[in-house]
């Protein structure tokens, strides 16, 4: 998944961003699992909440348990975390993917 921070600008709108990457900054966010296309996260608020983020084409279809209806500052967080993760390891992980270490003894 290719995150940059305007992709995760056009997720969530002013206050709710400024709130997920307050939850980012405090390091709220920890990632349950993570692949190249999608990744699940827990995010402690007022209770800890589970976050989902699927990327199918361009967009990004994401998920959390909590009340509010539409994305909530919980993906926010979810995404920037998800972000850094990303961007140290994403090639590593392609790479793995793409040529997986067994086909050297071939
Ligand atoms: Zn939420």
């Amino acid at each position: 998944m290719r995150l940059t921070l305007e992709r995760i600008r056009k997720e969530a709108g002013g206050d709710i961003l400024r709130r997920g990457e307050k939850y980012y900054q405090q390091k709220r966010v920890k990632l349950v699992s993570i692949d190249l296309d999608r990744f699940d996260a827990e995010v402690s608020g007022a209770m800890p909440y589970r976050v989902s983020v699927q990327e199918i084409g361009e967009n990004l279809y994401s998920s959390c348990t909590c009340p509010y209806w539409t994305t909530c500052k919980h993906v926010v967080a979810a995404l920037l975390e998800a972000k850094d993760w990303y961007d140290e390891n994403a090639s590593d992980l392609h790479q793995a993917r793409t040529h997986p270490p067994w086909k050297r003894f071939f």
